[in-house]
């Protein structure tokens, strides 16, 4: 029997390591077609190549996020190799946190970059090709970050909200035939805090993922359950903690 997975195609970005590497292993072991997007093409070319010698289906699309082509190459390979594009996982993040006092600027301007823009351009590929095959589904990886604000995490907070606000537009939007669904990680064991340039707050951050984080593969098992529902069910927000996370 056909699972809500199984024969989809799905396009992750941040394929390359933490949580979306851990959902593109889950959703090809479900049966999916999964388009890999990062920067890292060899991280992204492995894990192809893990997922093809244990039977799945996967492309690596080496994808700079930050680029608009980049989004729409990603889109149009997933139709050319696999004839649709069921869901587009936009997953991509960095969080190089700080506090406001230390003006990190090129940090905030990264993370507008790679958090909202990264995300807007997934949309601005996609979303005409869901609407020509009338069906279509968005994920964005938002942050828990977004719903308790803490010092330092202002920015990376506010571009979390940013695509909550948008996410929750493009829903409005969207009519019957698209789905739309925001998932908010807590504290989960992967690179990202490698991203942070304020020493403080990579061991602040670095401190938390040892004591509490959850393994990124808790998120991926909650995007398998938003995108295995039926068509007509939008499973619209999700959020995921450590227990131990306040
Ligand atoms: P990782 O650092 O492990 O993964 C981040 C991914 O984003 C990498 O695959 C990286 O690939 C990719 N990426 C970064 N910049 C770009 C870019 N310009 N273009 C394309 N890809 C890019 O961290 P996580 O797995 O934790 O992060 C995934 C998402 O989860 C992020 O959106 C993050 O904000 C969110 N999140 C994470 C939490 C956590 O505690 N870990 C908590 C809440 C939310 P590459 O460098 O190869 O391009």
């Amino acid at each position: 029997m056909m699972s809500g997975i199984e024969g989809k195609v799905i396009a992750i970005t941040g394929a390359s390591s933490g949580i979306g590497e851990a959902t593109a292993l889950l959703l090809a072991e479900r049966g999916a077609k999964v388009v890999l997007a990062a920067r890292r093409s060899d991280r992204i070319e492995a894990l192809a190549a893990r997922i093809t010698e244990a039977g799945g289906e996967a492309v690596p699309v080496v994808t700079d996020v930050k680029r608009r082509a980049d989004l729409s190459r990603l889109v149009a390979t997933a139709r050319e190799r696999y004839g649709k594009l069921d869901v587009l996982v936009s997953n991509a993040g960095i969080s190089p946190i700080s506090a406001l006092d230390d003006l990190r600027v090129e940090d905030w301007e990264e993370m507008v970059d790679v958090n909202i823009k990264g995300v807007l351009y997934g949309i601005a590929a996609a979303l005409p090709v869901f609407r020509e095959q009338g069906f279509g589904h968005f994920v964005h990886t938002l942050s828990t970050a977004g719903l308790r604000i803490v010092p330092r995490m202002s920015v990376y907070a506010g571009t979390k909200n940013a695509v909550r606000a948008i996410s929750e537009g493009l829903r409005q939007e969207a009519g019957e035939s698209l789905r739309v669904t925001t998932i908010s990680p807590g504290i989960t064991e992967t690179e990202l805090a490698d991203s942070i340039t304020d020493p403080d707050a990579k061991s602040q951050i670095q401190d938390s993922m040892t004591k509490i984080a959850m393994p990124p593969g808790a998120i991926a098992r909650a995007i398998a359950f938003a995108i295995e529902q039926p068509a007509g069910v939008d499973v619209g927000e999700i959020v995921v903690r450590p227990t131990a996370q306040s």
